[in-house]
């Protein structure tokens, strides 16, 4: 459903964070005033998919500037409104936040599928976006996106959809926001695998029924058990997401049997705080006995390296099935599901609510400075010991002094800031490096010292013969590697 302004008001009332309603407005107003007569390819107004955007912002705490971002987010580049008009209508950082997400916009799945081209993609995405903000605004556009992705025309479904699981899930997933991942996966999987989705639903649907019925019991009769030793929780079942059992499928262990899944439906309890998830466990394992060797999982001694925190047990059920429960503190929780939009959202309550005790219990996250998360991100990466594709470390100075640029064919080069053409050129290949006739960036002839943009599309037109380079290169090339190679052919 399309949320109007006035769920937006709502949700943002819900929010822990100081908004002033009236600027909100102002950019709503603004917002439909640019979009005027434009339609989105379902044919709803545009201005739905805007309030969209900043609805989810909203639902997860985020602070006004970010709510203002969201309504105005599209503005740069589908209407005539400028940078300056939004920085003197809604100040410089809501400008600065819009510019980042047009960037960001503009970071595209090419021709290549190559583990390290998509992995460039990623950090070339982080390294524009610039703040974390920006990162949560494109999140949740791209949800929307995926939600109305039946209008779009068929040719772009694919691309877009693949994006969706090759950029943006693993994105969320480092950010440790499981809930938008989940969901943008299960979006995408019936356009990226349409054979495969079609077969795992059929199998789900099946397998359902069978292992609904005997959780629900368990779940009453839990329900029962810790009502009477007076602990205040919530319990509820929770459903795999389709794309994430379509992966699970796949492991050598599992060997494509459904019947070595045990956390189709899992049992979810969550409580006031940790003890209480201590005590939970106490009494499942009292009704029910614990499967040997599965084991249980307390990643609230040890959380993931995402930041992510729950005790995970397998039991048997009275029928000889196996139920999988997962005990968490509401804290735990939100940060499971909002990850790195929860930790922002509570620095900004922190800054206006007296009583943080209560909030800093339980958090895994700390000093909410301006790049920290930059940097959270990369020892969230570095402790992924499974992560092959991230062999670089992804650390802020690395990151914020690289820019990333495409060859015509679509291939990602990763050089340092203020490189021009003739770096670039070096960096494809020496041979390219010596046989530069001009240089074209996004199909116009620019000067061989222009400074590159990420995102730049960068076409090297070539002389027939090999050439000397010329010295005066070496004033302006910024990569050692470009450096040497002109010195050696001098
Ligand atoms: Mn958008």
């Amino acid at each position: 459903m399309n949320p109007s302004f006035k769920d937006l008001i709502n949700t943002i009332k819900k929010s822990k964070t100081k908004i002033n309603i009236a600027d909100i407005t102002k950019a709503y107003q603004f917002a439909e005033k640019a979009y005027h007569g434009q339609k989105r390819h379902s044919g709803d107004p545009f201005i739905t998919h805007p309030l969209h955007v900043a609805n989810t912002i909203a639902s997860w705490g985020l602070d006004q500037e970010s709510i203002q971002a969201a309504l105005l987010h599209d503005v740069l580049e589908d209407t005539p409104v400028t940078h300056k008009e939004l920085a003197q209508k809604f100040g410089s950082k809501v400008a600065f936040l819009v510019n980042g997400v047009t960037k960001t916009g503009q970071v595209k799945l090419r021709n290549s599928k190559d583990q390290v081209f998509v992995e460039n993609l990623r950090k070339m995405f982080i390294a524009m976006a610039k703040d974390i903000r920006v990162v949560l605004i494109r999140l949740a556009d791209r949800y929307h996106n995926m939600l109305t992705l039946t209008a779009v025309p068929l040719e772009k479904q694919k691309r877009i959809a693949l994006e969706t699981i090759e950029v943006y899930a693993p994105l969320a997933e480092r950010l440790g926001m499981g809930k938008i991942k989940g969901e943008l996966e299960d979006l995408a999987f019936p356009f990226v695998h349409p054979k495969q989705y079609k077969t795992i639903s059929q199998l789900f649907k099946t397998q359902i029924k069978q292992t609904k019925k005997h959780t629900n019991q368990v779940i009453s009769q839990l329900k029962k058990i810790l009502k009477k030793n007076q602990l205040d929780l919530q319990i509820h079942g929770r459903f795999k997401n389709k794309y994430s059992l379509y992966h699970k499928l796949q492991r050598s262990d599992i060997d494509n049997n459904i019947n070595n899944i045990h956390d189709l439906v899992a049992i979810r309890i969550i409580t006031k705080n940790q003890l209480d998830c201590y005590t939970c466990l106490g009494h499942v394992h009292k009704t029910y006995k614990p499967v040997p060797y599965l084991g249980v999982s307390d990643f609230i001694a040890q959380p993931k390296p995402n930041g992510y925190q729950s005790i995970h047990t397998k039991v048997f059920d009275h029928h000889g099935g196996v139920v999988e429960v997962q005990i968490r503190s509401q804290d735990m929780h939100s940060q499971a599901e909002l990850g790195a939009a929860a930790h922002y959202a509570y620095s900004q309550a922190k800054k206006y609510t007296k009583d943080s005790i209560a909030l800093e219990k339980g958090t895994a996250f700390k000093s909410p400075k301006k790049t920290e998360w930059i940097c959270q991100l990369a020892r969230w990466q570095d402790q992924v010991a499974d992560s092959k594709e991230f062999k670089t470390s992804l650390t802020l100075d690395t990151l914020s002094h690289r820019i990333y640029i495409f060859s015509p064919k679509g291939d990602v080069y990763d050089l340092p800031e203020g490189a021009t053409p003739v770096d670039f050129a070096f960096a494809v290949h020496s041979d390219l490096g010596l046989h530069i006739q001009r240089a074209k960036v996004n199909q116009k002839l620019v000067s061989l010292s222009h400074p590159l943009k990420s995102g730049d599309v960068v076409e090297i037109e070539k002389t027939k013969k090999k050439r000397k380079p010329n010295r005066d290169w070496l004033q302006f090339v910024k990569s050692s590697q470009a450096k040497a190679k002109i010195r050696k052919a001098l």
